[in-house]
């Protein structure tokens, strides 16, 4: 089920008007390109922006089952299900790829196949994933499973045996398809806390096989409960051309707190801006259990009732993962550790997880 929450504020924006007649527009699409002269027609606007950050993707159930003949994924572990992390969090430089899966701060929890599949790579290294498995399913996903303290049974003692004819302890190893066959359930690992992890906990993917795009696991085959709206705790706008202001300033962009809770919020200041600005939203999820902070999956911007921006956190392309920097504010990410999403597509962003509306700015 999609829950969608607004966050209604109004907005001030005086426009220098292009046009001859010098007529006011709600949104003045045409006119919203950076190169736009500057005009004595000067055309006060009163805008309503309305912000809908999702938790969900509308209708995922039967979009995994049908269009995608997904199967049902089972937990890979025995534990309530429990995130530290979810898909497409904005995290430093990148989006997660995948679901943190808390292991009650432990080690040694067993790891099973979520589905009937085959292992497809075993990759061991001191860095990233540390001791990772991928299995492939007839689905046409692959499963990840990154972080294991190690790896039991006949997968375990395959393992060992490669890395014993490759004489070292690092690998990256993909066995013939149906070499190491697992049933749904059968255990392969134990949980851990290898590679570039922060403490004990399973990283769960589920990616494409056939271009290894990184796909949302909750929309996959993978529940995780959610009833929690998403939280919106501030807006920020920019400036984007050399005639546009953020009152105050004469070049900077401004950000405004935002009030309220259970998915109703509102700015106590009404901001002011003039010419084409972008804005950008502080807001992250959480779930039912455990409190961390997550990733939202949708946003979308309206104008007067008119969508105006959307952007759907819907895969990961590992290609262009590095464009996370583009789409949130970089600084603030850094420097403060606040999830402001970009609701403007800067000329940079090669990021495909944009909407058809324009997306320089608002005017
Ligand atoms: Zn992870």
């Amino acid at each position: 089920m999609t829950k969608a929450y607004s966050l209604n504020l109004t907005v001030l924006a005086v426009a220098l008007g292009t046009d001859s007649l010098g007529t006011t527009h709600p949104i003045d699409l045409p006119t919203m390109s950076a190169r736009r002269p500057l005009n004595p027609t000067v055309s006060l606007q009163i805008c309503r922006f309305t912000i809908l950050a999702f938790s969900t993707l509308n209708g995922s159930e039967t979009r995994a089952q049908s269009s995608e003949g997904t199967s049902r994924y089972i937990a890979p572990m025995d534990i309530p299900v429990e995130l530290s992390g979810n898909f497409m969090e904005p995290r430093s430089d990148h989006f997660h790829s995948g679901l943190d899966i808390r292991t009650q701060g432990r080690e040694g929890i067993p790891v099973k196949a979520v589905a009937d599949g085959w292992v497809s790579r075993i990759k061991i290294s001191p860095w990233g994933y540390g001791k990772a498995v991928y299995i492939d399913h007839a689905d046409g996903h692959t499963t990840v499973y990154g972080h294991l303290q190690q790896l039991t049974g006949r997968v375990g003692e395959a393992c060992l045996d490669h890395q014993y004819r490759q004489k070292d302890f690092s690998i990256d190893w993909t066995p013939e398809k149906g070499a190491l066959s697992l049933k749904q359930g059968e255990v392969f690992a134990l949980s851990g806390n290898t590679g570039g992890s922060g403490g004990p906990h399973l990283h769960f993917e589920v990616r494409r096989t056939g271009d290894q795009m990184a796909l949302d696991p909750e929309v996959h085959g993978f529940a995780v409960p959610d009833r929690v709206p998403p939280e919106i705790h501030g807006v920020r706008l920019y400036p984007l051309t050399d005639s546009s202001r953020c009152a105050p300033y004469p070049e900077k962009a401004v950000g405004y707190a935002a009030h309220g809770a259970s998915g109703q919020y509102t700015l106590k200041v009404t901001p002011m801006a003039f010419g084409t600005v972008g804005l950008a939203v502080n807001t992250f999820d959480r779930y039912d259990n455990g409190g961390a902070k997550c990733g939202v999956r949708m946003i979308e911007v309206f104008v007067d009732s008119i969508r105006h921006f959307s952007t759907t956190l819907d895969h990961v392309d590992f290609n262009l993962n590095r464009y996370c920097n583009a789409h949130m504010d970089y600084g603030l990410s850094k420097a403060q550790k606040m999830d402001y999403h970009r609701c403007f597509r800067q000329p940079n962003n090669k990021l495909r997880i944009y909407g058809k509306e324009p997306k320089e700015g608002l005017s």
